[in-house]
């Protein structure tokens, strides 16, 4: 234990994503409670999503992180890379440092579909995937050079995003930040045709207008739509972003024309844009659900089932259709994990928690821990969306501090860390991993190339330990 004369408070933020970085910037431009923050992430890169969960071809997205760089100019914020917090440091430890400590950890699982055969090789979450084209240095290579056909299942922006880099032309993907063998893979990709599959319809689709013109506008690339998709919708209700939905997938229908039985049209031409590789087609299949994956030893081909609503819930109607893919991305959401010691809602995965204060498994607020983000509210929103989030916590957590004096005495986390052999990296380490990125994605003209193996990003940091 050391004592501190200083009379800061200190704030621990595990967790250095978009939600993370608000809450360090709200805590340190709020003027009521002299505040330094110890920004935390398991990995040696600040960014969480922003670097790793953003679409590689959505730079203006991006251009958010250049946004909440200016974080870490503010003197009282520090980052600490590579501290998994919850196994290198205790709840319990970090509560004895910590005046406060604000959980910002996403959610870093995903939701399974429940369908046999999800296990074959082939079947993979869409986080995975992202994880791959974004260079994330836990991902695992991917071969498209044996797909033809693939299927997205979920109607939400993951969708849209993994599906458009399936069905891109790869050298307008050769522009982003994606490393150069993922580009190598997606050059030798051999899909032709992608299906979009939502248990839903075109008026229930969870993803925003732009991201769907987006996709339907791609050069080179011809949509369908199946034509019982616009059944029983009753367009006098839909709000302003489903009736934009459905009018723009109305257009891509009428554009691409429909097979008659409700199957996508695979004997369509192919779009008369000329591009730097064949046509590749894409398939929005509404109204339909997973039913089983086949195949031996890989995915051979994916069932799916028509679905209806029925009082108010999505169920079956026994038709099925098989689907000729080797590749099923299952896009259908995001899960939050528990830190050890934590408290935990396993139903909805998050933190439970009141307007950000931490409740606990007695159900009372427990005091001195808050959450933000997707482990607050779950995976909804966009980016932005964590900037009000955070200030809404931060305004309670420094009610809450406000007239308690900071603690008189506090463990030394670096002495701890010392002792476990963990090496944290400072922000000036991760600079050096940026500055090598620039360096890399100039010398192929581009703005930024990711280093994306945990053997690199250690190699970067490592010299100065
Ligand atoms: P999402 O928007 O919640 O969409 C999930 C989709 O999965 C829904 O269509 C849902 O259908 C479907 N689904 C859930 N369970 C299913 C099941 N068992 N079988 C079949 N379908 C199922 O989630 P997301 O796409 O993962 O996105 C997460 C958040 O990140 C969203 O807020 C999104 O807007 C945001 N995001 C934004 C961008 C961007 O702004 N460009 C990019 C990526 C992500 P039902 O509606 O029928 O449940």
């Amino acid at each position: 234990m050391t004592t501190r004369a200083a009379d800061v408070y200190r704030v621990a933020v595990v967790g250095a994503g978009p939600s993370g970085l608000f809450a360090a910037q709200a805590l340190v431009s709020q003027d009521r409670l002299p505040v330094e923050v110890d920004l935390y992430d398991r990995l040696p890169t600040p960014y969480g999503l922003l670097r790793y969960g953003v679409a590689p071809d959505h730079p203006n997205i991006k251009a958010v992180a250049t946004a909440l760089q200016k974080v870490f100019d503010a003197p009282g914020i520090r980052f600490h890379g590579l501290v998994r917090v919850g196994e290198d440091l205790s709840r319990d430890e970090m509560l004895s440092a910590y005046d406060a400590i604000v959980y910002a950890v996403g959610a870093a699982a995903d939701v399974a579909m429940g369908a046999p055969g999800e296990e074959l090789p082939g079947s993979i979450s869409a986080r995975q995937f992202v994880e791959w084209y974004g260079g994330h240095p836990d991902a695992s290579p991917h071969d498209l050079g044996t797909t033809t056909g693939a299927a997205v299942v979920g109607l939400g922006n993951v969708a849209l995003d993994v599906a458009r880099v399936l069905v891109k032309d790869p050298e307008a993907l050769a522009v982003t930040d994606m490393p150069d063998d993922v580009l190598d893979v997606l050059r030798a990709s051999a899909i032709d045709d992608v299906w979009i599959v939502g248990r839903r319809g075109p008026a229930q689709a969870a993803f925003t207008t732009k991201e769907l013109r987006e996709i339907l506008e791609l050069p080179g690339v011809e949509v369908t739509v199946n034509p019982d998709a616009f059944d029983g919708i009753d367009d006098a209700t839909l709000d302003r972003r489903c009736a934009a939905n459905v009018a723009a997938l109305r257009e891509a229908a009428t554009r691409a024309g429909h097979a008659a039985d409700g199957q996508p049209d695979l004997a369509a031409g192919v779009d008369p844009v000329v591009t730097s590789r064949p046509a590749r087609r894409l398939h929005f299949l509404f109204w339909r659900r997973p039913v089983r994956l086949e195949g031996t030893d890989h995915v051979e081909s994916f069932v799916v089932e028509r679905t209806r609503v029925e009082g108010g819930r999505v169920v079956g109607s026994g038709q099925e259709d098989a689907l000729p893919v080797q590749l099923v991305l299952r896009s259908i959401g995001y899960r939050g994990v528990a830190v050890p010691g934590v408290s935990f809602e396993p139903v909805d995965c998050v933190i439970p928690n009141r307007e950000g204060r931490v409740v606990g498994e007695d159900g009372l607020v427990a005091a001195r821990e808050y959450v933000v983000g997707w482990i607050k509210r779950g995976p909804t929103g966009v980016i932005g969306t964590n900037k009000s989030d955070a200030a809404q916590t931060v305004a309670h957590l420094v009610d809450d501090l406000t007239g308690t004096p900071p603690l008189a005495s506090r463990v030394e986390v670096a002495g701890l860390l010392a002792a476990r052999g963990v090496q944290p990296v400072s922000f000036e380490d991760w600079q050096r991993i940026d500055a090598e990125e620039v360096a890399r994605g100039q010398a192929h003209g581009r703005a930024r190339e990711k280093v994306a193996t945990w053997a690199e990003l250690r190699a970067l940091v490592a010299h100065e330990h």
